[in-house]
């Protein structure tokens, strides 16, 4: 089976906003889904974290090194993918371009084969998987309790608070938005917070840091994520071992060998890579398992789409250690993407699909709305 032809679809519209400093509009196209179509007429589904432009760009590059190629052989095309782009893009919309078309074939391969991507990434440990709310800090303290009250009577047993100017201010506003989270939803709930360290010029280092993490411990914080710039990783070896709550980091990193010395010096507690960018799920799931071998626990990160959800749930499916999956909320490329919105179970948790590939069945007619129809072909 070989692949006949690859598309991009931007996704527009309804794009959430994601706290940064430069704030994007709902109109701004940050999220690309990737079809890749086989000469029998199977279609494979990925998500990239980057626009439709870059991911064209990318495609246009990529395209003669994928026509024509396997389509159910998503680790070695994609490994060739990496190898051959050496000198241009690698590490960035490249990668991020390819960690989709690699999400796509693992979906494909799974359509062909008639297994779940977990099965095929190494085999199932776990049927479910509980999703973390993924929300951004807010103030007033009234509204911002009352938001995360909503959240826990929708379902969600954990819940992550991030950016917003939390580390921007001053330490008793942070202290109050925390306190408010933990009054709100009572301690029965985990309760993560993200300061958001790979915004532009994050002013904070190693000192903030470790005072503030010592706040989150006295509020039962679970773990602190982005306290320090994402390439400042002797910050973080000082702070994961100073720290009294667990330290997660490495978002924004892209190929698994950036992961290594992160990984071997023990900088995070727990590593997010992003399948939508990193190289997708043969390189996320690589990086899992040094994680694994390191003691180091890997919780993707899946600020994206309903497309990156599935491919983490399959991911976690395939981990001896995962203990949560991210999941951005409100966002329509989220719960209003496929034929089914994701459900959580009375528990809290969200089943990880069985059917073929990664199990997710997208709406024509929703994803033409999101995509005001536009698709690029390569073929
Ligand atoms: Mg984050």
């Amino acid at each position: 089976m070989k692949i006949a032809e690859i598309r991009s679809i931007p996704l527009l519209g309804e794009t959430p906003i994601g706290g940064w400093a430069h704030e994007i509009e709902p109109s701004d196209n940050v999220h690309t889904l990737i079809e890749v179509e086989s000469d029998e007429g199977l279609v494979g589904v990925g998500s990239v974290f980057t626009s439709a432009a870059l991911v064209n760009a990318s495609l246009e590059l990529l395209r003669g090194y994928l026509l024509g190629e396997s389509a159910i052989e998503p680790e070695r095309v994609s490994e060739k993918l990496h190898q051959v782009t050496f000198w241009q893009g690698r590490g960035g919309a490249v990668t991020h371009a390819i960690s989709g078309i690699d999400i796509a074939l693992w979906d494909l391969l799974g359509k062909a084969t008639g297994q779940p991507v977990g099965r095929l990434l190494g085999g199932i440990y776990r049927d479910k998987i509980k999703p973390y709310a993924s929300v951004l800090f807010s103030w007033p303290p009234e509204s911002f309790a009352e938001m995360l009250q909503g959240l826990v009577q929708r379902g969600f047993r954990a819940i992550k608070m991030g950016w917003g100017g939390f580390g921007l201010h001053d330490a008793a506003r942070d202290e109050t938005l925390v306190r408010t989270a933990r009054e709100a939803v009572g301690d029965d709930i985990t309760l993560m917070v993200d300061a958001g360290g790979s915004g532009d010029f994050w002013p904070n280092t190693y000192k903030w840091a470790l005072e503030t993490a010592h706040m989150l411990h006295d509020w039962g914080i679970y773990w602190f994520e982005e306290a320090l710039r994402p390439d400042d990783i002797d910050g973080y070896v000082l702070l994961r071992e100073h720290a009294p709550v667990k330290i997660s980091a490495c978002e924004v990193l892209t190929r698994r060998q950036s992961f290594i010395p992160w990984i071997e010096r023990h900088a995070v507690d727990i590593v997010q890579p992003d399948c939508t960018k990193v190289g997708g799920l043969s390189e996320s799931r690589r990086i899992a398992w040094m994680a694994y071998d390191y003691g180091v626990i890997t919780v993707s990160h899946g600020w994206n789409t309903v497309v990156g959800l599935y491919a983490d749930l399959h991911l976690a499916a395939a981990m001896p250690d995962a203990r949560f999956v991210e999941y951005i909320t409100p966002s329509a490329y989220m719960d209003n993407l496929s034929t089914e919105p994701p459900r959580l179970d009375a528990e809290g948790y969200l089943t990880i699909p069985t059917t073929p590939g990664l199990g997710l069945e997208l709406d024509p007619e929703k994803v033409a709305r999101y995509s005001r129809g536009i698709v690029t072909r390569f073929n």
